[in-house]
């Protein structure tokens, strides 16, 4: 058996046509069904609904031999056990730095302020900002970024952003472009090596579907 773990939404509906193409339907609507237990047509291959932030730990720990996650939580998860092999290049966006419209961003940073700044997205966020060599206090949240520069919470987000509808609605502009994101398969290392046939055969699959659409 062949378990695929995959998150509701935006995900689960852009990998549907890869998994097609791979010759995969999946049998029930993740919309309609309160089953987290998918089965395809396929009877040795099944699909596992988890959160998005889920879909690395339970590759890692072989929950699921394949998952398919957001380059985003894949950093904030970590690499360890978990095989990259391919860049499925669907639910793209941008991580970015944004502030409520007014704040002066460019000006606190030139002058050395040390900035509030308020994500899901620590690691990205630390990282990015200790290269710009800019001090900053972490607040990490669950959700709901825009509101922490609405409140007073924070000076500045950092999040994902796509057509940058959600930040405009609320009052918000992005000042920085921190990194481009996709979606990735990731394979668990030791299920690969165990199901090396039926997994290569899916991986490969995904390759070729992703070719016919570049
Ligand atoms: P938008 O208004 O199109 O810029 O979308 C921004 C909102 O959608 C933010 O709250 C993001 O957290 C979420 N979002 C956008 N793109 C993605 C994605 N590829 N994966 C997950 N969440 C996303």
């Amino acid at each position: 058996m062949i378990t695929l773990a995959l998150s509701k939404g935006r995900i689960f509906d852009e990998t549907l046509p890869l998994l097609q193409a791979a010759g995969i339907e999946v049998l029930d609507d993740p919309e309609k069904t309160r089953k987290l237990i998918l089965a395809t047509n396929q009877p040795d291959v099944r699909v596992v609904l988890v959160r998005a932030t889920d879909v690395p730990t339970y590759v890692q720990y072989g929950g699921a031999d394949l998952g398919i996650t957001g380059l985003d939580t894949l950093i904030e998860h970590g690499n360890e056990g978990l095989y990259q092999p391919l860049d499925l290049r669907i639910a793209k966006c941008r991580v970015s730095v944004a502030v409520r419209e007014g704040y002066d961003y460019a000006a606190a940073v030139r002058q050395g302020a040390r900035l509030r700044v308020a994500t899901k997205y620590v690691a990205i966020a630390r990282d990015f900002f200790a290269a710009k060599g800019v001090h900053v206090d972490l607040i990490k949240l669950y959700g709901s970024m825009e509101l922490a520069p609405l409140t007073g919470l924070a000076d500045a987000i950092v999040d994902l952003v796509s057509t940058g509808n959600t930040l405009k609605a609320n009052q918000l502009v992005e000042v920085e472009r921190i990194m481009d994101i996709s979606s990735r398969l990731v394979v668990n290392q030791a299920a690969l090596k165990l199901k090396r046939e039926p997994m290569r055969q899916i991986i490969d699959a995904f390759g070729k579907a992703l070719e016919a659409t570049a």
